[in-house]
């Protein structure tokens, strides 16, 4: 059984059918790629595992623990993390700053964080966010305005802040949409060394074929809200419905 198990899920906006009998298996210790045409249901499909939108059917488990009908801070809780599109971070504070976001937030109760169980001052918490951003190579950077930082820097930064909380799944939406091709290979490196380094599973959402090749271990290949086909990187370059359907071939 995987670390997420998703079974018949579906998710109707009126009319539409944005997601129809979706079937998928996130293995503990991978990194699970969706891709798809725009438009083929996967930021849609993302909502659902975050509490973000509620399937009209079917269920999403996580660690064997039904996600749906929970809050985004309770499966934060829980272990699952998100990183968004656009990165989401506090523009008028500084790298520091951002990482204590997570932190405090554990001190002053509005979280009960699993990753913060063991802490129990100010000093431990400032020590936990330094070696984060020592793992990530930006504590040279700590005392910068985050606005001010290249989009591959505030990427870093708003991983590490996830980082810190020691998510079990981190789910990552276009992570490198938008960037420069330098960015993009920082982004690459950074998730590359976040796979070896821990105890992590990662479903990532991408649209850069160079970036999905370079970190899957499994994609699948999600058409018009439904999985076409799920298969190692290497069967899915040389499957033909998909570079039909998708590679535009
Ligand atoms: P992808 O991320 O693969 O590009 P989305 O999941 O964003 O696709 O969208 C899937 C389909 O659902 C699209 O047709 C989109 O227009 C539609 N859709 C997504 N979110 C909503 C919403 N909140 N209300 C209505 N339609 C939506
Ligand atoms: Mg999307």
């Amino acid at each position: 059984m995987g670390i997420l198990e998703v079974k018949g899920v579906g998710k109707r906006f009126g009319g539409l059918q944005a997601l129809g009998d979706v079937n998928l298996s996130v293995q503990e210790q991978t990194v699970h790629a969706i891709i798809g045409p725009n438009g083929a249901g996967k930021s849609t499909l993302l909502n659902c595992f975050v509490g973000k939108l509620i399937p009209d059917e079917g269920s999403v488990l996580f660690n064997g623990q039904s996600l749906l009908g929970r809050t985004p801070h309770e499966i934060t809780q829980m272990g699952v993390s998100r990183v968004f599109q656009t990165p989401e971070i506090f523009g008028d504070l500084s790298v520091m700053e951002n990482m204590m976001i997570p932190c405090f937030a554990k001190r002053d109760g509005a979280f009960r964080m699993h990753a913060f169980e063991s802490v129990d001052n100010e000093s431990e918490l400032i020590e936990k966010a330094e070696q984060m951003l020592i793992d990530v190579n930006m504590v040279d950077k700590r005392n910068m305005n985050a606005a001010s930082m290249s989009r591959g820097d505030k990427r870093r930064l708003e991983m590490a802040m996830c980082l810190v909380q020691d998510p079990k799944l981190l789910l990552l939406d276009e992570p490198t949409a938008g960037m420069a091709r330098a960015d993009t290979n920082n982004t690459i490196d950074l998730l590359k060394e976040i796979k070896e380094k821990r105890d992590i599973t990662m479903a990532i959402i991408e649209h850069d074929m160079h970036v999905v090749f370079s970190l899957a271990d499994r994609i699948t290949v999600l058409a018009q809200g439904t999985p076409l086909v799920e298969d190692t990187p290497q069967n899915i370059k040389d499957n033909p419905k998909v570079r039909e359907a998708y590679l535009g071939e």
